[in-house]
């Protein structure tokens, strides 16, 4: 009787098993013809100073249009654009719109306006890959320090050296580069400290954390080494009053979460961060 049991188990185990497989490979093969189709869109979401809460910019996030009717957010398809390659002309796509909306924007209403881009370590691995942004800079108007490359602590952690070499060309142009999800990859500090970066953008992981003393000391110590070394500090998936409190009491810095603004389509987000009389009017 137990054996089958155990063995209905396994039927059941393998079975949703391959069905993972089939959807995972479903996906796959529309994720391939997506750009083409023009699925693929960004979403914006405000990067906020902490102290009086006036936009300084956004980061572009990817967004994927599967059917009319769904709307995939990037963590759930960033890992198979990366594991396929195609993130990387994806990713120059990205670059590209974003680069574009951040020239059109500090233009009609915030001439400080800074956009933020994720850039995937494949993208970071081709040696022309300095050489392409500074070509998008210039077909988009958009000067150098108005944008900023995000890369995440993971993607330096694997080629430090050479990431080490193109981060510094990036920033001879004058681009602002900054670690993402700070703090979740274990980077050797001595390392971080030799790093050609602007900011650190601590991970929304410890956001959560902050109601714990030992989430606070976390924080507090993050922010202190950014201080330490020069650099600025984004402080994301901030999400409550009391959270924004916390941090601003730690130190001056901009932050980004769901208190300050979701991620919005462009029209959507200049609506709500550049003409909020409209809105309010409206209501
Ligand atoms: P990330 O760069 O750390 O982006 C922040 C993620 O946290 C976004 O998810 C955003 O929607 C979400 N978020 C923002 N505020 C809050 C909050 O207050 N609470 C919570 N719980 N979440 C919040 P999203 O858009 O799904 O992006 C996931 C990741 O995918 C990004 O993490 C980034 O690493 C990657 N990604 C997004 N767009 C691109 C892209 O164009 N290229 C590449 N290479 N990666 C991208
Ligand atoms: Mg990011
Ligand atoms: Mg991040
Ligand atoms: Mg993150």
């Amino acid at each position: 009787y137990s054996a089958k049991k155990s063995a209905e188990h396994i039927m059941f185990y393998d079975s949703s098993m391959s069905e993972q497989a089939e959807h995972r490979l479903k996906l796959l093969g529309e994720l391939r013809h997506a750009q083409n189709l023009g699925q693929f869109s960004l979403y914006y979401q405000p990067i906020v100073k902490l102290s009086d809460g006036a936009v300084a910019g956004a980061e572009a996030l990817l967004r994927w249009q599967k059917t009319p009717s769904e709307m995939l957010e990037a963590s759930d398809f960033v890992a198979l654009l990366e594991e396929t390659g195609l993130i990387v002309s994806v990713g120059n796509w990205v670059l590209e719109q974003a680069c574009k909306q951040a020239a059109a924007w500090r233009e009609q209403h915030s001439p400080d306006f800074v956009i933020s881009v994720n850039v995937s370590p494949m993208q970071l691995e081709h040696l022309d890959f300095p050489m392409q942004v500074e070509q998008v800079l210039a077909s988009t108007q958009l000067p150098p320090q108005a944008l900023m490359l995000e890369i995440t602590e993971s993607a330096l952690l694997m080629h430090p050296q050479q990431a080490r070499i193109t981060l510094a060309k990036l920033r001879t142009m004058g681009i602002q580069v900054a670690i993402d999800d700070f703090g979740t990859g274990f980077s050797s500090l001595s390392r971080l400290g030799h790093m050609p970066i602007d900011s650190l953008k601590i991970d929304g992981e410890f956001a959560r954390e902050l109601q714990h003393q030992r989430g606070q000391a976390l924080c507090q110590a993050i922010i202190q080494l950014s201080q330490a070394l020069g650099l600025h500090f984004v402080a994301e998936g901030i999400e409550t009053m009391q959270q924004k409190e916390q941090l601003l009491a730690m130190g001056d810095g901009l932050a980004q979460g769901f208190l300050f603004g979701y991620p919005l389509h462009a029209q959507q987000f200049s609506l709500t961060h550049f003409h909020p009389h409209i809105i309010q009017r409206v209501n």
